[in-house]
């Protein structure tokens, strides 16, 4: 089964990256991802694939040397990653996601012209380092507090210093910790009565002084992404390090909701796997298994159908969602991008359960895929700003809302 459902309608250069990222996950993440998960560790045997396949600049412009893949081709390829190893996909996306904020986003956004030439310079460099040394990006934007959920200006500070900036804060739950060589951090711009809008985003060298990893890392699920606390401590960053230019972040993140659901992919690709495991189960197909065939049963048969229902409508979805990104969506185009991120990442994790009730006992076991499906396809609800919950908050106040109303203004 295609992930994309019809191959037919996608490009030939679409079939083809997606092509090559399942030959990857069949033949290198999946046989790898059982080790990753057990051990927590990071999957640079992955990334070398990835390195030498040409995907990890997937979402670099064509002009500066990468793939240049749109929005819907990134979550395609990603959702098929995610279909052999979720952990990978989800770092994957913490990679791909400087590329679209410096790249295809920066690039709908109004820019001087002075700006723009400083964009084209500074990025070209952060490119350079992806397409021609390998080198992997992250996106470590989350901390305690309100900031994550977009509800407060960022804690880690930005101090602006003679050729750049001096950055101090604390990340948590930063994926490719003591992996990536950069990391794409979100700062506030030191000033008085600083605001979200004076967000600062910057691609902090992982060997710069003051750069440390810290904690422990041994969750539930997504092990492989190694999701560590990341410490800044009166790091030096020059001002070539902005992945965007002052003041534009906040503009970018409005304008560009899609940037929020860059992990849609990843959970998309786990509801497929859940679904492919119950299948090749019940037809006792499961390499180094006895054939033992299950699929004769009724409830085994209405079982895979509801699997299949929830699979389609879930797909459906995401393909629509990842084929409308672009900037400046509409109210409609809003809610329904909302509506898409909770149905994949909730149906991902009701899959796995569905999965886990059909197969029975021994899909418990740790020599199966599926407990991990399970545990991994948990995590996506909580991804911030976009959590389950807050994508029911927004869908609610913004189906009952207009652009600034208010009960007061109506009464
Ligand atoms: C495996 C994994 C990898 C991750 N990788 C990254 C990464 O690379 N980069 C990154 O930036 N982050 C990453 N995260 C962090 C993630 O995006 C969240 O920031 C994190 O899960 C928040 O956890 P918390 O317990 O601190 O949440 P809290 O802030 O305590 O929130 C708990 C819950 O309360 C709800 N909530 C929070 N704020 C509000 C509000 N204002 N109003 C209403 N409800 C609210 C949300 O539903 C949320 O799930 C990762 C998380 C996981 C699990």
């Amino acid at each position: 089964m295609h992930i994309a459902g019809n191959p037919g309608t996608l490009s030939e250069r679409q079939r083809e990256l997606v092509d090559l990222a399942a030959q990857l996950g069949r033949e290198r993440f999946a046989p790898r991802a059982a080790a990753h998960d057990r051990d927590a560790s990071f999957p640079f045997d992955n990334y070398q694939d990835l390195r030498a396949s040409g995907l990890l600049a997937i979402c670099v412009p064509q002009a500066s040397g990468g793939l240049g893949a749109d929005f819907a081709t990134y979550a395609m390829v990603a959702a098929e990653i995610g279909r052999h190893c979720g952990a990978t996909a989800l770092s994957f996306a913490m990679h791909v996601s400087p590329c679209l904020w410096s790249g295809l986003v920066a690039d709908a956004l109004a820019m001087s012209p002075a700006q723009r030439a400083e964009h084209e310079r500074f990025r070209a460099a952060h490119f350079g380092n992806i397409v021609e040394r390998g080198q992997l990006y992250s996106q470590p934007f989350s901390e305690d507090g309100a900031a994550a959920a977009g509800q407060a200006p960022w804690g880690t500070l930005a101090h602006p210093v003679d050729g750049g900036y001096r950055v101090s804060g604390r990340k948590t739950f930063a994926s490719l910790a003591g992996a990536a060589d950069f990391y794409g951090v979100l700062c506030t711009l030191e000033r008085p009565a600083a605001t979200p809008l004076d967000a600062l985003y910057l691609a902090v060298p992982a060997g710069a002084a003051g750069v440390s990893a810290v904690g422990d890392w041994d969750p539930l699920g997504m092990r492989g992404t190694v999701s560590r606390t990341l410490v800044l401590d009166d790091v030096f960053v020059p001002h070539s390090a902005r992945l965007l230019p002052e003041g534009l972040y906040a503009e970018a993140a409005a304008r560009f909701p899609h940037m929020f659901t860059t992990q849609s992919p990843t959970y998309m690709g786990l509801a497929q796997a859940a679904y492919d495991f119950t299948v090749q189960y019940l037809r006792g197909e499961v390499p180094g298994m006895a054939p033992v065939k299950r699929r004769m049963y009724p409830t085994k048969q209405i079982a895979v159908a509801q699997m299949r229902i929830t699979l389609e409508q879930t797909r459906a979805l995401f393909l629509q969602s990842a084929r409308d990104a672009g900037v400046d969506p509409d109210d409609d185009t809003r809610q329904r991008l909302l509506a898409a991120h909770y149905t994949v990442m909730e149906n991902a994790n009701d899959l796995a359960r569905l999965a886990i009730r059909t197969c029975g006992g021994q899909s418990l076991l740790k020599s199966l895929p599926l407990e991990r499906l399970y545990r991994d396809s948990r995590c996506g609800s909580l991804m911030l700003p976009w959590t389950a919950e807050l994508c029911l908050d927004r869908l609610g106040r913004e189906g009952l809302y207009e652009g600034g109303e208010s009960d007061e203004a109506i009464e």
